[in-house]
C-alpha cells in the first residue's frame, strides 16, 4: 500500500502543503492550477526534544566522518600508501583500512551497493523515511547551515522581522556573513571530496600553492556550488521537487511501517480555547492549536493535513507537540511515530467506525486516561516478516562477502596461449610453445614467486629477462601490490612424447613458500600431434 494514497491521509488540500497534488501522481493537472507551486519562505523555529538532540548528534558524528576520514593514517609498509580510505584512481586501487580491492575484486564494492540498498529498503519498510529526517546529506547540511542562520539571523521571529525589514547597514552585514560561512562551508565540503582520491596531506599543500590538477579545482568548486545552491538556497525545494526518493519510499511502506503521524483520534476537535469550550459543554481535543509543530518544521508543512510527500519524517514536530503536551499537562505522543494500522484503528474508536466525528470521549475515560482498548506501538511490527527478509537477503550478502574477503587470494596467476604461432618445431626436433603469464602479487610487500610447471614431465621453461637457463621451475621477483606480465617459453625435447597427442594439457603453478599461497592456470602445450 502507498501512504500517500490512502484514503484519509491525502495530502491535504491546504495551502501550506507542498506537496500537495504531487503525492498520488493521479490524473491531469487542471488548467486552473499551476504546476509549480509559488514557494513560501520557511523560517524553522528551533526545538529542543530527543529527536532533536540524536538529529545533532548523528549530524555530528556524520559531519567528523566525512570530513576526517580521509585524514587518518594507516600504516601499509613503504610500498602502498598509507591512507586508511583512499580511492587511488591511477594505482586503480581502493584501499579501506586493511583491505585492499583491485579492480578485478569491484564485486566488493558492487555487493556493498546491493547492501546499501537493501539497508534503505529494510529500514524504510520498518521505520519510513528515517533516511530522509537524519541520514541524508541534503537534510544534514540543510541542518548545518539553519543552525549557522539561526546564530547569525536569531531564530524564527528575528528571521522574519529582519526578512521584512529595509536594507540597512546591519542587514547587509548579516546577510554577508551569514553567506560568507555558508560559502566556507560549502568549500570545505568540496575539499573533504578530493581528499577521498589522492594523499590528503600532500594534495592540501598542493591545492593552496595552486600546484594541484585542474580536475582537483573544478571537483571543489562544483561541489562548492552544488552545497552552497542546495543546502542553502534551495532547502526544501530539493526534496519536494528534485528527489526522486520520496516517490519511490511511498510504495516501500506499508501499514505496519513507522512514520511520523498527527494523532487526530486524540487531538480534534483542535481548540486554542478549550476552557470556554468545555464550559460551554463543548467537546474538545488534546490539540491547543498552538501551530508550535508548524513553526518548526524545516519544509513548512502542517503535520495535522495528514501524511504528505514533502514530509521527510524528521519528528521535530514530536519534539515541539511533545513540549505543548508536558508545558498543559496532557500525556506526550499527540504527534508521533505510529503505524497506519495502530492509526486506524484508533480512529476507528474515536469515530464509532466511521460513523461519527471524531468524539475525545470515546478514547478517553473520565479521569482523562486512555481507555484500554487505544492501540500502542509495539517493536514486534518492527520484525515483521517483510522486515525479516530484508535482513535476511541483507545479512546473507554481509556474510558472502566477509566469507569472500577472509577467503580471497592475494597471488594470482593468468596465463594467454600465443594465438599465432601455435608452437615452432625447433631445427633439433623439439617443440616450443610460447606464453604471456600474468602474475598478480597483490600485498604490499616484494616477494620470490616459484613459478612452475606441472604435468609436463619432460619440459623445460625460459622466462624472458628473469632467466635464459632453462628449468622446471624459476624464481620470480614479484615487485609489491603490482601485476607483472611475463614472456615464457616452454619447450619439450625431440625425444619427449611431444608428438603424441596435438594438444597436451598442464598447469602453470604459481606458489609462494614463505606464506605457503598458491594459485594455479590450466593451460595447453600444442604439438604437431603425429603428422609427419
Ligand atoms: S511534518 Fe514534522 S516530521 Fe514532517 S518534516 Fe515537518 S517537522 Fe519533520
Ligand atoms: S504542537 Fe501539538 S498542540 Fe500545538 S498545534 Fe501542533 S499538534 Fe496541536
Amino acid at each position: 500500500m502507498n501512504l500517500y494514497t490512502a484514503n484519509h491521509l491525502q495530502p491535504a488540500g491546504g495551502a501550506r502543503g507542498p506537496g500537495n497534488g504531487s503525492g498520488s501522481g493521479s490524473g491531469p493537472v487542471p488548467p486552473s492550477e499551476p504546476l509549480y507551486e509559488k514557494r513560501q519562505k520557511i523560517f524553522p523555529k528551533s526545538v529542543k526534544g530527543r529527536f532533536r538532540r540524536f538529529k545533532w548528534l548523528f549530524m555530528v558524528v556524520a559531519l567528523a566522518i566525512y570530513y576526517l576520514t580521509p585524514w587518518i593514517r594507516w600504516d601499509r609498509g613503504p610500498h602502498a600508501p598509507d591512507q586508511a580510505v583512499l580511492i587511488d584512481l591511477s594505482a586503480r586501487r581502493f584501499y579501506f583500512f586493511f583491505i585492499e580491492i583491485w579492480p578485478q575484486e569491484f564485486f566488493f564494492v558492487a555487493g556493498l551497493l546491493v547492501m546499501a540498498g537493501l539497508g534503505l529498503f529494510l529500514l524504510t519498510s520498518a521505520v519510513g523515511r528515517a533516511w530522509c529526517g537524519y541520514a541524508c546529506p541534503q537534510t544534514v547540511w540543510v541542518d548545518l547551515f539553519l543552525a549557522v542562520e539561526r546564530f547569525i539571523d536569531g531564530d524564527r521571529n528575528a528571521q522574519i522581522k529582519l526578512n521584512a525589514s529595509a536594507w540597512t547597514f546591519a542587514k547587509i552585514s548579516k546577510r554577508v556573513t551569514k553567506h560568507a560561512i555558508w560559502l566556507a562551508i560549502a568549500v570545505l565540503t568540496g575539499g573533504a571530496w578530493i581528499f577521498y582520491f589522492a594523499d590528503a596531506p600532500g594534495l592540501a599543500f598542493d591545492f593552496v600553492t595552486g600546484q594541484a590538477a585542474i580536475v582537483a579545482y573544478s571537483t571543489v568548486a562544483t561541489l562548492t556550488a552544488t552545497t552552497y545552491i542546495l543546502g542553502g538556497l534551495m532547502r526544501e525545494q530539493v526534496c519536494i521537487y528534485m528527489c526522486p526518493w520520496p516517490r519511490i519510499q511511498g510504495a516501500m511502506l506499508d501499514e505496519h511501517s513507522l512514520v511520523v503521524t498527527y494523532n487526530d483520534w486524540r487531538g480534534e476537535p483542535r481548540s486554542r480555547h478549550a476552557k470556554k469550550r468545555v464550559a460551554g459543554g463543548q467537546s474538545v481535543g488534546d490539540c491547543v492549536d498552538c501551530d508550535a509543530c508548524v513553526a518548526v518544521c524545516p519544509m513548512g508543512i502542517d503535520i495535522r493535513d495528514g501524511q504528505q510527500m514533502a514530509c521527510i519524517t524528521c519528528a521535530l514536530c514530536i519534539d515541539a507537540c511533545d513540549n505543548v503536551m508536558d508545558k498543559i499537562g496532557k500525556p506526550r505522543g499527540l504527534i508521533a511515530y505510529a503505524t497506519l494500522d495502530e492509526y486506524d484503528g484508533n480512529m476507528a474508536l474515536a469515530t464509532n467506525g466511521g460513523q461519527t466525528a471524531i468524539e475525545p470521549a470515546r478514547v478517553r475515560n473520565s479521569d482523562g486516561s486512555f481507555v484500554d482498548r487505544i492501540r500502542e506501538f509495539h517493536w514486534q511490527v518492527i520484525f515483521r516478516t517483510r522486515t525479516l527478509i530484508y535482513f535476511g537477503i541483507w545479512a546473507l550478502i554481509g556474510l558472502g562477502l566477509v566469507y569472500a574477503l577472509l577467503t580471497r587470494d592475494r597471488l594470482q596467476l593468468n596465463v594467454v596461449h600465443d594465438r599465432n604461432p601455435q608452437f615452432v618445431l625447433e631445427s633439433d626436433g623439439s617443440i616450443r610453445n610460447g606464453y604471456t603469464v600474468r602474475l598478480l602479487n597483490m600485498v604490499p610487500e616484494p616477494r620470490t614467486i616459484m613459478l612452475s610447471l606441472d604435468g609436463l614431465p619432460q619440459a623445460s621453461m625460459r622466462v624472458v629477462g628473469i632467466t635464459d637457463v632453462p628449468g622446471n621451475i624459476v624464481a620470480i621477483p614479484a615487485e609489491p601490490d603490482k601485476a607483472m606480465a611475463l614472456r615464457v617459453f616452454v619447450t619439450l625435447p625431440p625425444d619427449g612424447d611431444a608428438k603424441a597427442s596435438p594438444v597436451r594439457d598442464f598447469r602453470f603453478i604459481a606458489e609462494d613458500r614463505s606464506s605457503h599461497e598458491s594459485d594455479a592456470y590450466n593451460a595447453t602445450f600444442n604439438t604437431p600431434g603425429g603428422k609427419k
